[in-house]
């Protein structure tokens, strides 16, 4: 008598492109005849998290990313998979630069410059966004001596920054650019957990402006394009090579309904886990839902925020759950403006600007969307996206969408000379959206991952740990999905 095997069951946890890509990596990976059932269980009305397109009267409006960086190869090779490829959009190639606020007024970031240092002389050298005493301390890197090695290498932005370039380069430059990124407090976001690069060319070559110069003309060798165009090799998916950032041709929800169409059989919206315990054997999982029914699992994936997380394992592991709770998270409102384009004054040719802190102004940062990427608006008009609050503004982020769309506008009449109000525009509050990685976040994710160990059948996903990027989500979705699916699991 042959005996029927029972259906592994994989719930993933959280609707947003973590879980996605791991509930899609799950079927892809399945063999017709490996008994297995997945469910995706979603406690809001729709999935995507903060991934979020909608349309209006012909603009195409990001209410979460608007892009993915392709130097890093999963959002990519995840698109190409679900063939959805040819809809990938490349950054307009006639204004890729930025501009960064100084003195109440948009100045260019001078050509070449990189987040922290300059790899081009004359562009430098002409800039007024530093005075000449700034950019001769800035020049000190190439002679002031590296830290020594202490065993731990982390260093907060702000630390690293004043340490090897300068007050001005901080305050100016690498608090709006990078600050910026994860709206994060520069004095206790980790340079280990977000861009350890610096510290590695402080450590291999002694200063950052040297290693950027030799790693520019070692590109400038190698591919004549220096920083525009990620390679083929460093994508793993041969074909075309792209700009640093893509989008789709209907925004980043192109993706979110590909990957959900792949999987709607799985999933399940409306459904909220409210705790999980361990079944008398330990070796399966009950989820309780907030409909007080319940759901038993023989894996489950967490791709939810490390707070929900923590929420959630609080009676089967006050440990785990306590070193969750200590990855915080800062919240920031995208407000989109819909503007006919003779209501601006601004040439608009760039992709954007930073706001440093020390401007104190309200918007931490504005895209112009419709010069960003093709498609945001119909002709003659533009669309345009601020940031407000993050780590720094956190009472901005109370405000209500009035007052937030009056600052806004405030601001955007002072930096864009833009005094006609909007045709329309669309706020979107995102409370505890963005994981803050702070000074020894590498080492409390190893305690993380060590506990979560112990916990048979469990996994961590998402943006709490191992990068905020939507390339990362889907690595981490699909890491846990293999993980799911390996022999001892
Ligand atoms: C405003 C903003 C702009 C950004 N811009 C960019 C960008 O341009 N490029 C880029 O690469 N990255 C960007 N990011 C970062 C990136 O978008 C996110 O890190 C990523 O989308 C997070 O995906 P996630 O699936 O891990 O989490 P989330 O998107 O937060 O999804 C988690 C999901 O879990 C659900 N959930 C939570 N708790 C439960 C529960 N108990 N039960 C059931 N479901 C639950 C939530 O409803 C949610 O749908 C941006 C982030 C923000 C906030």
């Amino acid at each position: 008598m042959q005996v029927q095997r029972q259906p592994k069951r994989i719930v993933i946890i959280g609707g947003g492109i973590t879980g996605l890509a791991a509930a899609h990596r799950l079927l892809e990976l399945t063999k017709s005849d490996q008994p297995l059932e997945v469910l995706l269980l979603e406690g809001s009305s729709r999935v995507g998290g903060v991934l979020k397109t909608t349309e209006r009267d012909g603009f195409l409006i990001e209410a979460g990313a608007d892009s993915f960086i392709s130097d890093k190869p999963e959002a990519i090779a995840l698109a190409h998979r679900l063939g959805i490829s040819s809809r990938l959009i490349e950054t307009n190639e006639n204004h890729r630069r930025s501009f960064i606020v100084r003195k109440g007024r948009l100045r260019p970031v001078p050509d070449g410059f990189q987040l922290l240092a300059p790899t081009r002389f004359w562009p430098f050298v002409t800039t007024d966004i530093f005075s000449w005493p700034g950019k001769a301390r800035m020049a000190l890197d190439l002679i002031i001596p590296k830290r020594a090695a202490n065993g731990d290498d982390d260093e907060s932005l702000a630390e690293f920054v004043r340490r090897r370039l300068g007050r001005e380069a901080f305050e100016r430059m690498a608090q709006p650019m990078i600050g910026g990124i994860y709206t994060a407090d520069p004095e206790k976001l980790s340079l280990r957990a977000t861009l350890p690069r610096f510290l590695d060319m402080e450590k291999n070559h002694g200063s950052v402006i040297r290693a950027m110069w030799k790693q520019r003309r070692n590109t400038t060798l190698v591919s004549g394009a220096m920083g525009k165009k990620s390679s083929s090799a460093e994508t793993g998916v041969s074909g075309p090579r792209y700009s640093l950032f893509l989008s789709f041709d209907r925004g980043m929800q192109v993706l979110v309904d590909e990957l959900s169409a792949r999987v709607q059989d799985q999933i399940r919206l409306n459904t909220r886990a409210e705790s999980l315990s361990l079944s008398e054997c330990g070796t399966t999982w009950n989820i309780r839902l907030t409909d007080r029914t319940s759901i038993e699992a023989d894996f489950v994936c967490l791709a939810i925020p490390a707070y929900a997380a923590a929420a959630l394992l609080q009676e089967t592991d006050a440990e785990l759950s306590h070193l969750l709770n200590q990855i915080e998270y800062a919240s920031t409102a995208t407000i989109n403006l819909a503007y006919r384009r003779v209501d601006i004054p601004h040439a608009l040719d760039g992709f954007g600007f930073v706001v440093p802190f020390i401007e104190s102004r309200s918007i931490l940062a504005c895209t112009f969307s419709s010069v960003k990427f093709a498609g945001r608006a119909p002709e003659e008009h533009v669309l345009l996206r601020a940031f407000l609050g993050g780590a720094l503004q956190p009472h901005l982020f109370e405000l209500g969408e009035d007052e937030m769309l009056r600052r806004v506008r405030e601001d955007l009449r002072d930096l864009l000379g833009l005094v006609k109000p909007p045709l329309f525009s669309v706020v979107q509050k995102w409370r505890r959206s963005m994981p803050q990685y702070h000074v020894g976040h590498l080492d409390l994710v190893s305690r993380i991952r060590a506990r979560a160990q112990t916990l048979p059948g469990l996994h961590l996903a998402g943006n709490s740990y191992g990068g905020a990027g939507v390339p990362d989500c889907i690595r981490s979705g699909e890491a846990a999905a293999e993980k799911a699916l390996a022999p001892n699991q």
